[in-house]
């Protein structure tokens, strides 16, 4: 039997997660919270569970490093999801992406005159198709985290970001101005892997499919 990896985050996608690879017979032999390691075994000898960024699973499993891997819908289309089979949308790790700015400012005012609006974000590639569609002209600013900041120190008008209950929203005095998708999290597939091991991948895939909430 040939080994399957598993690409994971830690956090809140491993923990959301363990239920459904319980499901598929899979328990994992660590925490990678307290462990620090980033291989970690599991059950079952042939299934190994790999700890990586959240944004870097759909490359692990594009090249085919690891076989399956659970990631954000959020960070799939930044990827663009070349090599990779998307089968199942797990609905865990649920929030939104939504345009959010300062309390005081007027944001369909200002995309009403066609002015050109800052934006800071970690999601360039959705935040320029989003406005692209819209109409809207953006200046992208990249950004890697604490998107919520720049309005405050004057680096954007607005951000683009994700929103669960909008409470480092509120914190931080900005508001949602526009929905732009919600937001979950999705089993990945190599696709070579799923030809060459699907004796042993479809088992798991289907299992988890069944504990899908
Ligand atoms: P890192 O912390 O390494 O910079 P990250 O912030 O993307 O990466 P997580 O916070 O673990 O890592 O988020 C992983 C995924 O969980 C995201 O890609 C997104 O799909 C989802 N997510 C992010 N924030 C929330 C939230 N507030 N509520 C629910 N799901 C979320
Ligand atoms: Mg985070």
């Amino acid at each position: 039997m040939s080994q399957i990896t598993i690409a994971l985050s830690k956090g809140r996608i491993f923990e959301e997660t363990l239920p459904l690879l319980a499901a598929a017979g899979i328990v994992p032999s660590e925490n990678p919270e307290s462990s620090r390691k980033l291989i970690i075994g599991t059950n079952r000898d042939d299934v190994r569970v790999v700890i990586v960024r959240a944004s870097d699973v759909p490359t692990y499993v594009q090249y085919g490093a690891a076989d399956l891997g659970i990631a954000g819908k959020d960070v799939l289309i930044e990827h663009g999801g070349a090599g990779l089979y998307q089968p199942l949308d797990l609905k865990i790790a649920r929030c939104r992406m939504s345009v959010a700015a300062p309390v005081g400012f007027d944001y369909a005012a200002a995309v009403q005159r066609g002015a050109r609006l800052r934006i800071a974000t970690k999601y360039i590639n959705t935040a320029r198709e989003h406005f692209a569609a819209k109409g809207v002209h953006v200046d992208l600013i990249k950004l890697y985290g604490s998107m919520e900041l720049a309005p405050l120190a004057g680096l954007a008008e607005a951000i683009v970001d994700l929103v669960s209950s909008g409470g480092t929203l509120k914190a931080n005095n900005l508001v949602e101005v526009e929905d732009i998708m919600p937001i979950s999290s999705r089993l990945v597939v190599n696709q070579a892997a799923l030809k060459l091991k699907r004796d042993q991948l479809q088992p798991v895939i289907d299992a988890i499919a069944g504990a899908i909430k």
